[in-house]
């Protein structure tokens, strides 16, 4: 039953999705959830993670799709008007990102970013965390066989 025509859709879409259940909120839930420990936006790391792992050594990134330039992602326009001045500013922030990535990494952090349009869909974010996180009890898990 998919009666909407594709524009009213997704302008359904943008109105129930982002701001109203904060994609962020979504992510820590669902992390939360699986049992990991987490720490919010750690300023002494490159970029401010929202979400750091510091046992594990991983950080997750909740992007917005326009602010962040989203590839190949229908929120990732750049307005009609301005349209240079969009481009440098969103292009900013991409590179931005890049580099902060690139500078965590180098640290020895492992970095996953989770996008907006990512939130949608609760069964694939899940899916997309728990590949990034693997299990929690990793360490035990592995003590445990070895004792067997
Ligand atoms: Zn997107």
């Amino acid at each position: 039953m998919d009666r909407l025509d594709p524009g009213r859709r997704s302008e359904n879409m943008r109105r129930i999705r982002p701001r109203d259940t904060g994609p962020e909120m979504l992510v820590r839930k669902l992390i939360h959830g699986m049992g990991f420990r987490y720490r919010l936006h750690r300023r002494d790391l490159p970029g401010k993670p929202d979400i750091v792992l510091p046992a594990k050594k991983k950080v997750i990134f909740v992007n917005g799709c326009f602010w962040h330039r989203h590839p190949g992602c229908q929120y990732a326009y750049v307005p009609k008007s301005r349209v240079q001045f969009w481009t440098s500013k969103l292009e900013g922030n991409r590179q931005r990102d890049i580099r902060n990535a690139e500078l965590l990494n180098q640290m020895g952090w492992h970095v996953l970013t989770v996008w907006e349009c990512d939130t949608t869909d609760m069964a694939r974010l899940s899916g997309i965390l728990r590949g990034f996180l693997g299990n929690r009890n990793e360490a035990g898990a592995k003590l445990a066989r070895k004792n067997q």
